[in-house]
């Protein structure tokens, strides 16, 4: 007899038996709407008819062609069509299997390519749960208690959380920007300062976008002292925010990008990308591993990709996320903080959208936010918490829900508010 390890922490208690478009069909007769896509992963819905063709077509040719013994077509296709999607200059692509495996050959590299040690990050950044990956992330000391020693080289700025700090955008990227410089005036200097790892919107750190200046401060600084750029787009990327990239809300354009998720809406597969001037300063052979680049995953990765192109769908993330946004803004008026506790904020990236519960006093509410979250199975909507204190619920629809979807969203989420709140 074996059960499932207790390490393992469930949001829901639904157990899938099926699932098509946003849509998953419990093994307990219940249709609940899926709001979370495997954590923004299946980016053109469940079991989009082009992916599941794509993969079934894949597998009766070739499952595993380990991409440093024999080529496969489908990673040669899907760097094609990548390259049709990344910001201009970064034409040379690295594959692995997670996000993890990814931010952690972005570090590598940019080590290799600077000879320098440090990496920056920034607090409430979610960078992952491999040791390095973990030792990158501030998003909850949950990620790393019990276990450190952490990598070392690894230095905190501040992030410019608006809301957390009761500032207006500008002052609090005026701070972190002021705070940055003055991190690398006391602790890490630049000539030791290989990179700076950022997420265009906070995922697990609270679903919090980052302000366009901010990423134009760091874009600067990154040239001024030579030190990689590195956007964390795992997340964000492939249409999630309502641009393709998400750090294409600013003009900061970065020296390695990262992406993993929704790529090839389920199938696991990671990419870096970056000039092949940069990517050359790493030698053949120092990155690799046995399942990087899978052909199955690249083959669905493709038909992702064509899926996106052909139906518009960073268009409809934008539109749809518009709409969600002043759903639940117009629900949360109901819902000031009052007799102690309420909606403190509601924020949105296209398809990426956070609710953040807190008290009377302005800090953090997590018990009314898991409370938020437990009541939306219950009204067969599935959402989960985020947030360094595990405050903020988060609604991350597939690319391709429909208006209808979103208003059948925000109506039960309506109504799980209700119940806990009203
Ligand atoms: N970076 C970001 C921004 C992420 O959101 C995640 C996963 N939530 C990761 C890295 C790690 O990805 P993985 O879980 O595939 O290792």
């Amino acid at each position: 007899m074996a059960a499932l390890s207790p390490l393992l922490k469930q949001a829901t208690p639904v157990v899938v038996d099926h699932a098509q478009g946003s849509w998953i069909h419990g093994t307990d007769g219940r249709d609940y709407l899926d709001f979370t896509t495997g954590i923004g992963v299946t980016s053109t819905g469940h079991c989009h008819p082009d992916v599941v063709a794509a993969a079934r077509e894949q597998v009766g040719k070739i499952i595993h062609a380990q991409y440093t013994t024999v080529m496969h077509q489908p990673l040669l296709e899907l760097t094609e069509k990548l390259g049709e999607v990344l910001p201009a200059g970064l034409d040379s692509v690295f594959y692995a299997n997670s996000g993890s495996e990814a931010v952690e050959a972005s570090i590598r590299l940019a080590r290799m390519a600077t000879g320098r040690p440090n990496i920056v990050v920034f607090q409430g950044g979610f960078h992952g749960r491999t040791a390095a990956a973990s030792s990158l992330t501030t998003a909850g000391t949950k990620f790393s208690a019990g276990w450190s020693p952490l990598m070392p080289g690894v230095h905190m700025a501040p992030f410019p959380y608006a809301y957390r700090y009761g500032w207006d955008t500008d002052t609090a990227v005026e701070f972190a920007l002021r705070e940055l410089d003055y991190l690398l005036a006391t602790r890490t200097a630049p000539a030791d300062t290989a990179g700076m790892l950022i997420e265009p919107a906070l995922g697990d750190g609270g679903y919090l976008p980052t302000p366009p200046a901010f990423l134009e401060g760091l874009r600067e600084r990154a040239d001024t002292h030579g030190i990689v750029l590195i956007i964390d787009e795992v997340q964000t990327g492939v249409g999630r925010t309502g641009k393709f990239w998400g750090h294409q809300y600013s003009t900061a354009a970065p020296d390695i990008l990262i992406t993993a998720k929704g790529i090839a809406s389920g199938f696991p597969i990671s990419a870096i990308a970056a000039p092949e001037s940069l990517m050359s300063k790493g030698w053949p052979g120092s990155q690799g591993g046995t399942y990087g680049g899978n052909a199955v995953s690249a083959a669905a990765g493709v038909a992702t990709l064509r899926v996106i192109e052909r139906d518009g769908l960073v268009e409809n993330a934008r539109v749809r996320g518009e709409e969600l946004l002043a759903g639940v803004r117009k629900l949360a008026e109901d819902y000031p903080i009052k007799a102690g506790r309420g909606i403190g904020d509601v924020r949105g990236l296209g398809l990426m959208l956070g609710v953040e519960f807190s008290n009377d006093d302005g800090s953090p509410d997590a018990e009314t936010a898991l409370a938020v979250q437990q009541a939306t199975t219950g009204h067969g909507l599935l959402s989960l918490t985020c947030g360094p204190q595990g405050n903020v619920v988060r609604l991350i629809p597939a690319l391709v829900v429909s208006s209808d979807e979103i208003a059948t969203g925000v109506e039960r989420f309506g109504a799980a508010l209700a119940d806990v709140l009203g």
